[in-house]
């Protein structure tokens, strides 16, 4: 039997989890939208966890939680350990990524720069104000025009003229977009535009508490090529992601737990 750490990851817009098992690789994942609803959301990300390692001897024997609805999840799944994003995040990121000094998270509803030293959060800047710098603004305005937020980067990549999308707030941004759409705008312009407005709002952030390599994005907007190109950019550093970045607040809280049971063993 191979000894496995849970951990879950509740954000207002997705909700994540992994497993680790006792090398502290991930060994099962699922990422699904919370909609509103992070129990039942959790509940179905843990059942889709547990069908991934069905039948390979895997005995899950801690678990930790992360995000907005931690508290509530981890109360609901006996977790041994409750951390919030930015420590969570820091922890995942530098397990991945043992050089990160600076992680951009870009996540549904905020966005964080978080400064890393040795594997610790020293110093971060948040915006949960204005949604203008955040993924559900991203995925309104991928509906507005028609198109899947997980195509909303790339199409942005194809233009070489971004649509001028100046406004700091989501409210005149949109209507931004909508009299670009009025002028007859090349729709991958606007899109470009839209992404070099979400860009700037998280650069002008990153600027407040300076940006060191390495530079790590994650959170659901690190999948979004053109959101990572436009800050590239903007920031001139280099940003690594990878494939799993989503899941890194989520692999923070099972390396907690991991790091819990280790403790308690005699
Ligand atoms: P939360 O803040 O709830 O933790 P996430 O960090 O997962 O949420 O961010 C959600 C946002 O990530 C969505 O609004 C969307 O803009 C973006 N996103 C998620 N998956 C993808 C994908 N495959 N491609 C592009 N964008 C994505």
């Amino acid at each position: 039997m191979t000894k496995g750490y849970l951990g879950i990851d509740i954000g207002s817009i997705s909700t994540k989890g992994v497993i680790i098992d006792e090398n502290r690789a991930i060994i099962a994942r699922s990422y699904l939208w919370t909609e509103g609803n992070p129990t039942e959301a959790s509940k179905n990300v843990v059942r889709e966890l547990e069908r991934q390692v069905e039948g390979a001897g895997v005995d899950i024997v801690g678990a930790g939680t992360t995000g907005s609805a931690r508290r509530l999840v981890g109360a609901m799944l006996g977790a041994s350990v409750i951390k919030n994003e930015i420590t969570a995040h820091a922890v995942g990121t530098t397990h991945l990524h043992p050089d990160v000094r600076t992680i951009l998270e870009i996540g549904g509803q905020d966005s964080k720069i978080i400064c890393v030293s040795d594997g610790i959060a020293v110093d971060y800047a948040m915006n949960t104000l204005c949604a203008a710098g955040t993924g559900s603004f991203l995925s309104s305005q991928a509906h507005r025009l028609g198109v899947e937020v997980e195509e909303f980067g790339d199409i942005a990549l194809t233009s070489t003229k971004p649509a001028n999308i100046a406004a700091r707030c989501t409210v005149f941004a949109e209507s931004e977009v909508i009299s670009q759409l009025s002028m007859e705008t090349n729709k991958c312009d606007i899109i470009n535009g839209i992404h070099h407005s979400v860009a700037s709002r998280v650069a002008g952030l990153a600027h407040r508490v300076g940006v060191r390599d390495q530079v790590v994005m994650t959170g659901g907007v690190a999948q979004n090529h053109g959101i990572v190109k436009a800050l590239e950019n903007q920031l001139g550093h280099e940003i690594s992601t990878s494939p799993l970045t989503q899941y890194n607040g989520a692999l923070g809280a099972a390396l907690f737990a991991y790091q819990k049971a280790l403790k308690k063993q005699p």
